[in-house]
């Protein structure tokens, strides 16, 4: 067994949480390694929107700037400038004659206006998987992992 001299980071799972993580920890010069148990990696059949509001500020210290810059290429509604209230507010929409109802008012805690983004999960996936390697593994492999 080789040993070794610095941390190296095992990440299980290249969900957006585990690919954020993932950039941050290459963004530092931090070593790791990425585990997907997915095949397709960062396409499913089937996939979901996701708001994010919270979590905006701990992507942008974590997603280095050139793919934070693409983030609006993740989103569901290309007409929303998010760089500024109340540009990036949510809208919900009529599915049947397109216009707009509901214009939704995103705040902070302490109510100053807040941002949000709406994001289809497999782009942002897509986009935080940039620059990362990926290795599908199967989880039986990870359940024969030892430490040393
Ligand atoms: C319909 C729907 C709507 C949602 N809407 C919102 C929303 O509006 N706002 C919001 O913030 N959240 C929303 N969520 C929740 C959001 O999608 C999740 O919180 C987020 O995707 C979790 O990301 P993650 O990376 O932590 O986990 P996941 O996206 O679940 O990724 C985990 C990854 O780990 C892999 N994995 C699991 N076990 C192993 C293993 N043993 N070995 C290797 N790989 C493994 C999986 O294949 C997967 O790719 C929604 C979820 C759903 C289903």
């Amino acid at each position: 067994m080789v040993p070794i001299s610095r941390p190296h980071v095992i990440i299980i799972g290249a969900g957006i949480t585990g690919l954020a993580i993932a950039q941050g920890l290459k963004a530092r010069n931090i070593p790791f390694s990425v585990f997907e148990t997915e095949t397709r990696n960062v396409s499913r059949p089937r996939e979901w929107t996701m708001g994010v509001h919270w979590a905006l500020p701990l992507l942008d210290a974590l997603i280095p700037q050139h793919l934070r810059d693409r983030m609006p290429e993740a989103s569901v509604d290309a007409s929303l400038d998010y760089g500024k209230y109340p540009n990036n507010a949510p809208r919900i929409y009529d599915g049947l004659s397109g216009k707009c109802v509901k214009e939704l008012e995103i705040n902070d805690e302490d109510g100053t206006p807040g941002r949000e983004m709406r994001m289809s999960r497999r782009r942002l996936r897509a986009l935080f998987a940039e620059g990362i390697d990926v290795q599908v593994c199967l989880q039986a492999f990870l359940a024969h992992a030892t430490l040393d």
